[in-house]
């Protein structure tokens, strides 16, 4: 098996295979049923290379079907936004797209059949008391006074629901199964309510909506999907699926088999709370690069095979987890350790005047684009008398003694030039140091002489005369909190520092850039150009990930 079907080495292909030898199915068929009331996020990444991953693993067909049964939350731009995602992602559906509307006259057709079959009743009580007559896990339910009333009476009163004769919250169609079931679900669940709301693409021809567990598994059972594959909080829900379909004319019975979702610490995964950062102004929108979104990743810098390789990494189980993020953050860093360019670049510039070089010194010095990989060439930087370094490469008092960036009169090598001794500092009216005067070592260009084999810092810097001013977006974690989800209010443990903006330089060579390129900078981490804001006359870039995973080592401090 190869690295990208390895991902596809789980409990669900292993049912797959079983089913295709037996001959119960001669091809795979499956689909990926959002509902558009909201970007995708990278738990639907994780169904998404389940779904189309199968597809293309056996050569079968993946729909998308887009469950808009909901017209009150579900929009056009999200639709659109899905597309554009799952075709980022790598992945394209058979077909013309789908959607749960295409069905709304079979669905209806097959909800007068059940009401035919006497297994089907329009019910008049309020959603809060139907709530309370279901009963719960303890306690069972007791029958509505509507449920016995006849099959005509159910047909005529459906009919009035159709045609817009009752109003909203007076009237809903339920399934007639047991008020005793111990599985909550069974107990004569809502099938279809009235909602006067315009539909997306039906327009105002209905004003009845049906429920996800009534459409979903006709919507499967019609569209000939094999393997109806959903997250875990819906196994209950897997009887009413087996209900509909054992008690309609339909031939096709899909199965629906339930995986565990993908949690991640310190981020949310749910739509609706997602939706109220964005409402909130918390954060920039739904591809804020905080956010989990799959918008957010991408303009965060994620690359499609990051995320395709830790949805591999993650699998498909049964098991409910909560992934560490620094799962995810390794995906792109291994990429980018290959194959992205190294740059410096400073982000809290403090500047450094190299006295014994004449003023107005310029000298060209050639780097290594990459350590390890010569074909991906070299470039001139070039060194001069002014440079910036980070401030906090430097300390005038109170440095640990294992601390080796520098320090007044030790000395520390500028990377991929030469050797500095600080000698002195200038600082302003408030104390801030504002330079940093030191001298070089000549002879020590790139290589160690007897003099400077000691010196084992080595700092990053850029010149003064020959950069550009850049800001750079360091982003953190959203929230403080592991499980943020199971907070009272989310809002209370966000963490402030999420995003932090600094001006700094970078070396000039990055005005080749165009948006959405990929650098690390040197010492400082994984950097893309910001697909919004980034312009040759505004240099702005998104930190992705730092070098090595710091979070973990914060907290414990
Ligand atoms: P949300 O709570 O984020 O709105 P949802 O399940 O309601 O999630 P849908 O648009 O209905 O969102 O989901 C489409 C498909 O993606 C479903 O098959 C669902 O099971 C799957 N999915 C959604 N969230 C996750 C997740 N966190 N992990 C894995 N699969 C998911
Ligand atoms: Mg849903």
């Amino acid at each position: 098996m190869n690295k990208a079907q390895s991902y596809l080495n789980n409990f669900i292909i292993q049912i797959i295979n079983k089913d295709l030898a037996s001959g119960k199915y001669t091809s795979v068929h499956t689909r990926f049923p959002p509902e558009p009331n909201g970007y995708l996020h990278i738990g639907h990444a994780k169904s998404i290379c389940l779904n189309f991953g199968i597809a293309q693993n056996y050569q079968g067909q993946c729909y998308l079907r887009f469950d808009d049964t909901n017209p009150v939350k579900e929009h056009i731009e999200f639709i659109e936004s899905i597309k554009n995602d799952i075709l980022w992602l790598g992945f394209k559906w058979s077909g013309k797209i789908h959607y749960s509307s295409d069905y709304f006259d079979q669905l209806y057709n097959y909800a007068r059949e059940l009401i035919s079959k006497g297994l089907a009743y329009v019910d008049h009580l309020s959603s809060d008391q139907i709530r309370e007559y279901r009963g719960t896990l303890t306690q069972l339910g007791k029958n509505s006074p509507y449920r016995d009333r006849s099959v005509d009476e159910n047909l005529a009163l459906f009919a009035q629901m159709r045609r817009g004769e009752l109003i909203e919250g007076s009237a809903c169609l339920r399934a007639k199964i047991d008020m005793a079931s111990p599985f909550i679900v069974m107990r004569d669940p809502v099938l279809y309510r009235i909602k006067f709301q315009n539909h997306h693409r039906t327009g105002t021809k209905w004003c009845i909506y049906p429920m996800y567990d009534f459409s979903h598994c006709i919507c499967d059972a019609l569209e000939g999907i094999t393997h109806s594959l959903c997250t875990l909080e819906f196994q209950d829900n897997r009887r009413l699926y087996d209900w509909v379909l054992n008690n309609i004319s339909i031939d096709a019975h899909p199965h629906q088999y339930e995986f565990s979702r993908l949690n991640i610490e310190h981020t949310i995964m749910s739509k609706r709370k997602l939706h109220l950062l964005v409402s909130d102004n918390i954060v920039e929108g739904w591809d804020d690069p905080r956010m989990p979104t799959i918008a957010g990743l991408r303009r965060r810098g994620y690359t499609a095979a990051s995320i395709r390789e830790f949805c591999r990494r993650i699998g498909v189980t049964k098991q409910e987890n909560h992934v560490e993020s620094a799962a995810l953050e390794a995906c792109i860093r291994e990429e980018l350790n290959e194959s992205a360019p190294r740059i410096m670049a400073v982000i809290n510039p403090v500047k450094v005047i190299i006295d014994n070089f004449p003023v107005g010194y310029e000298e060209q010095i050639t780097m290594p684009n990459h350590p390890n990989k010569p074909e991906m060439g070299i470039r001139q930087v070039t060194l001069s008398r002014e440079i910036y370094i980070d401030s906090a490469d430097f300390r005038e008092t109170n440095y640990p003694k294992q601390y080796k960036r520098l320090v007044l009169g030790k000395e520390v090598r500028l990377r991929h030039a030469y050797v500095i001794k600080a000698e002195r500092v200038e600082k302003n009216q408030q104390g801030d140091i504002v330079i940093i005067y030191c001298r070089y070592h000549p002879h020590t260009l790139n290589q160690t002489t007897a003099d400077s084999s000691k010196v084992k810092g080595v700092i990053h810097w850029v010149s003064a005369t020959n950069c550009v001013v850049a800001s750079f977006r360091l982003y953190d974690k959203l929230f403080n909190l592991p499980n943020p989800a199971a907070a009272k209010d989310f809002r209370m443990i966000l963490n402030d520092k999420s995003l932090v903006i600094r001006q700094g330089v970078v070396e000039a060579s990055v005005l080749a850039a165009k948006a959405g390129e990929y650098y690390q900078f040197e010492r400082e981490g994984y950097f893309c150009t910001d697909s919004y804001q980034f312009s040759k006359s505004r240099l702005v870039f998104n930190r992705i990930v730092g070098l090595r995973d710091t979070w973990s080592a914060k907290v414990r401090t």
